[in-house]
Formats: structure tokens, C-alpha cells, sequence
């Protein structure tokens, strides 16, 4: 399969096909700057196409009853499950990360869709005893219409699973701006729900010139709701877009997360989880930590051992045996993280990467340690989205938990610590979205899943990702 070219369509009104005027976008090989195939890039006449079958695609879709959409969305995520490993090899190709972890992203994709699916079964109504006799009130919860859906590349199907799980659960129809830099896994997790038997149009699948299409779809009437997975400055130029138009958004955008490691900390448990979450996809993870204040007790002991963790990755191409971390996305990326980093060393930080050869072609990026950090430093104010890890020490846990605080963005914050009290301290004072104490696992379909301050706002997780995907009606009715 990896020798195949990639050639990935639009989804239009049920129908795959190419761009209208057949213009497409080529598809890399991040780990060896190839070219691998290419993706349709949608014009204008194609997305009037695809708004006219969104719109009668919601129709059908919302008039299924709730245990039939159910049916086909459980439907769906077995076909995502049996195709696994057929599709993680095109993600880890287009992609760049280890095969193992595409694979485990698609069956976590797969546990998303059922729940969300099982969920919409229990999108109850409810009856509000009246003050007036005879007078019946309901309130009604129902889909909010076709959701325009802009997902990223660093989890080509997760990303879109939760979008597309929560809208399609809500009886909502979905527009999916899915990612020009790796559109063929996206094609197939769609592909799962045509061939389960979705009604025609209910899913829409369109690549392009995001700007164009954002703008557009923001402002078609059609579209009652934004989601959109990405950065800070794109989530606030889309939520202002979406505010013009009066349309509710859901942002789950940047972080910068920090990681308090207590003095009571088991060090080498610390090291090692927080290591396999730093270096996961590459650090190309929103939740991913990035700022460790370590007590100045414990922390040259922790540095050691996180540097054995460092040395011990296997950087290479995705699809090849033993390797567990890959490539980053693009050319783009590689300089980002490099201006980063050189701008730290010109302000003085020490800079640690383990002695590994990386690959002489590909947009590789090493594992590095930025120490002995400082506030001038960009890397300590923007989020560097690749394998960055900057080690800062505190006395006071106070200190730690200002420094914490101290960026505007606030999606995902870690703690290493034996105290029950500073647990329940630091769950309480931590300016996060999410706080996960002892381990990193907080992305489960049940559980809220988003940040707060410049982060976003919205959650992808649990009953009110769902909620968010319905309007609220009162209908009041006097019986005599
Ligand atoms: P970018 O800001 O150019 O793009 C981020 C995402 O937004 C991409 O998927 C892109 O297609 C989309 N996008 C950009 N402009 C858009 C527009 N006008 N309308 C609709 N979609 C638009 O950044 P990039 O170089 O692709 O990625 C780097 C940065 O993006 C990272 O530093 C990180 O902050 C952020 N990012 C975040 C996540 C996440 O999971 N929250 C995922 C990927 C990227």
C-alpha cells in the first residue's frame, strides 16, 4: 500500500469526485519530502455543491430516529476498527508518526464515534411542571442544523472523529474542512461512514484554500454552527467571523502546557509518562507538556532521568519497525521550531539533544531541552508544537503555580506528586481546561475535553459536546 499514489476527492452531495475545474494541492511524505499524491482542491461552484447536499443530506439525517443514526455511526466505527491497520499506514505516510500510534489514534477514533452515537440516544426531552393549570410545558432538544467542521493535521482522524461524533450523534449534518497536509486518512474515516449507510450529504468532505473556504462557510446560511481545531490567532479570527454571522463556535485551540513536579514525586514515573506524552506525534500535540517546573530539590535528578528517555527515542520514518517518534508536518515547521530555539540560545539558554543521528532528508526536528530559560524567550510565551521541552525550577509550589498561570492560554496542566493535598490544591488553582495529576490520559470520549482563557471555549468531550450541537425550544401548551 505505501507505493500506492494517494489521490484524495471531495465529498459532495454523497458523491466522490474531483474539483469542479480539477485543480489539487500536492501530498508530501514528511518523512522524506516526496511527493505521494495529491487532493482536490474545492473552487467556489464546488462548495455551492456541497452546501445544496449538506442541506438535504441534515434532512434525511435528522428525520433517522435516534436509534437508527445510532445503528449506522456503531456501523461505522466497526469498519473504522476492521481497516485500522490499512488506514494507519496511510496517516503514518502522509503524516509522519510511528504506525503503532495512527493505529491506536484510529481506534480511539472508532470509541469516539460509538459514544457519541450511543449519546444521541439519550438527547432526552423534558416537562417543566407550569404555574398554570392545563398548560403543558416542553422543552425540546434538538440538532442545530449543518455544522462547518475545520480540523488540523496533527490527528488527521481523531480530530474530525470528535467533530464529526458529537454533530452526527446530535442529528446535526456536517461540513468537514479536513487538512491539506494530510487529507487521505480523513477521506477514508468518511469513507467508513458511506459505506455504513449514512444518507447522502448528511457528511461533506472538502479540502482547499482554508481561508476561502472558512470564509464561505461561515457566512452561507445554511451553516448553524463552527468547529474548529487549531491555533490561537486562526480560532479568534474564525470565532470573530462566526460572532458576525451569530453562530455559536466550539475552539479548541493552542496551549502551552506546564508540568509541576513535586519534591514527592516518583521521578522515575514521572519521567518516563511525561516523556512518552512530550515526544508522542512528534510534540505536535495541543495537550502536550511543554514548560516543567520542577522543585529545585529533585530537579537536575529529574533532568537526568528525562534525558535517558530522550536518548532512548528512535526518530525515523513512521512506518519503519521500532521507530517511535517521527517527523514533524512540514518545511514550515522545521524553521518555526528552529527560529525558537536559536532565538533561546541567543538569550542564553542552554540547549541539550541527545546524540541521535536524525534521517538527512524529511522535515525531522531533534528531541531538545531548553534550560536555564528566561521570560524574554518566545519559546516561553508561544507554543512551540514540536519535541521542545523547557526545564525551569521552583522553590515555592505558589511560584510554580504563578508561572503556570502566567501564559494566556489554558488547555492542558500535569502535575507529578504523592500529596493528596497539593492534588487537590493544584486541581482547584491551576488555570486549565483540563488537570491531569500522576498521568496523561484525559482524552476519553466521556470526559470534557477543551481549555478556557485563550485556549478556546467548548468542549469535544462527555454530554456536553452534544448539547452543544442542539438548540433549545420551549413549546408551552394550555389544554382546556
Ligand atoms: P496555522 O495556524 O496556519 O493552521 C492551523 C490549522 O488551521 C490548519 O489546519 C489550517 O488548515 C487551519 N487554518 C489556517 N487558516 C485558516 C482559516 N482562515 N480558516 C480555516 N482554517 C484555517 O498553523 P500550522 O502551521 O498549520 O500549524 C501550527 C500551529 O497550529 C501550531 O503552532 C499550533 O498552535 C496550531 N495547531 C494546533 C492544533 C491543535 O490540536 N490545537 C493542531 C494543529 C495545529
Amino acid at each position: 500500500m505505501s507505493e500506492t499514489p494517494i489521490n484524495t476527492q471531495l465529498l459532495i452531495a454523497g458523491q466522490w469526485q474531483d474539483a469542479a475545474d480539477g485543480r489539487t494541492l500536492p501530498i508530501l511524505d514528511p518523512s522524506n519530502g516526496e511527493l505521494i499524491g495529491k487532493v482536490a482542491h474545492a473552487s467556489v461552484a464546488d462548495l455551492d455543491k456541497t452546501v445544496a447536499g449538506a442541506a438535504a443530506g441534515y434532512d434525511a439525517w435528522r428525520n433517522l430516529t435516534a436509534w437508527d443514526r445510532y445503528t449506522i455511526m456503531r456501523r461505522a466505527a466497526e469498519l473504522l476498527r476492521e481497516r485500522a491497520d490499512a488506514i494507519g499506514r496511510i496517516m503514518s505516510r502522509e503524516q509522519g508518526k510511528p504506525l503503532a500510534q495512527a493505529v491506536i489514534e484510529i481506534n480511539a477514533a472508532a470509541g469516539v464515534i460509538e459514544y457519541f452515537g450511543e449519546e444521541g440516544r439519550r438527547l432526552n426531552d423534558e416537562l417543566v411542571p407550569a404555574r398554570a393549570p392545563f398548560v403543558e410545558q416542553r422543552v425540546l432538544h434538538r440538532p442545530i442544523g449543518v455544522v462547518a467542521a475545520f480540523t488540523p493535521w496533527n490527528f488527521p482522524i481523531n480530530q474530525i472523529a470528535r467533530k464529526l461524533g458529537a454533530a452526527l450523534g446530535a442529528g446535526c449534518g456536517v461540513i468537514v474542512k479536513a487538512p491539506e497536509d494530510t487529507p487521505a486518512s480523513p477521506a477514508e474515516l468518511i469513507r467508513c461512514f458511506c459505506d455504513a449507510g449514512i444518507p447522502a450529504g448528511a457528511v461533506s468532505l472538502v479540502y482547499g484554500t482554508p481561508a476561502e473556504i472558512s470564509e464561505y462557510l461561515i457566512a452561507h446560511p445554511v451553516v448553524r454552527k463552527i468547529s474548529f481545531t487549531g491555533s490561537t490567532p486562526v480560532g479568534k479570527h474564525l470565532a470573530a467571523l462566526a460572532g458576525a454571522q451569530m453562530k455559536p463556535v466550539t475552539m479548541e485551540l493552542g496551549g502551552h502546557g506546564p508540568v509541576i513536579v513535586c519534591r514527592d514525586a516518583d521521578l522515575d514515573q514521572a519521567a518516563e509518562r511525561v516523556a512518552a506524552a512530550k515526544f508522542r506525534n512528534a510534540g505536535q500535540v495541543c495537550i502536550a507538556p511543554t514548560r516543567f517546573l520542577l522543585h529545585k530539590d529533585i530537579a537536575s535528578a529529574f533532568i537526568e532521568k528525562f534525558k535517558a528517555q530522550m536518548s532512548a527515542l528512535k526518530i525515523g520514518c513512521g512506518l519503519d519497525e521500532g521507530v517511535t517518534m517521527g517527523p514533524l508536518i512540514n518545511e514550515r515547521r522545521v524553521k518555526a521550531l528552529t527560529e525558537l530555539v536559536e532565538d533561546a540560545r541567543a538569550k542564553g539558554a542552554e540547549l541539550w539533544q541527545p546524540d541521535t543521528a536524525l534521517p538527512n532528508k524529511g522535515f525531522f526536528f531533534p528531541p531538545t531541552l531548553v534550560l536555564k530559560p528566561t521570560l524574554d524567550m518566545r519559546v516561553m510565551q508561544e507554543e512551540p508544537f514540536g519535541p521542545i521541552a523547557i526545564m525551569d525550577e521552583f522553590s515555592e509550589l505558589a511560584d510554580a503555580v504563578k508561572e503556570a498561570n502566567r501564559l494566556p492560554y489554558g488547555l492542558a496542566a500535569y502535575v507529578y506528586t504523592r500529596c493528596e493535598r497539593t492534588e487537590r490544591l493544584l486541581g482547584e488553582k491551576l488555570e486549565a481546561g483540563m488537570v491531569a495529576i500522576n498521568h496523561h490520559g484525559i482524552g476519553t470520549p466521556e470526559v470534557p475535553f477543551g481549555g478556557i482563557k485563550d485556549s478556546g471555549y467548548g468542549t469535544e468531550g462527555g454530554p456536553a459536546a452534544l448539547r452543544a450541537h442542539t438548540i433549545i425550544k420551549l413549546v408551552s401548551s394550555l389544554h382546556e
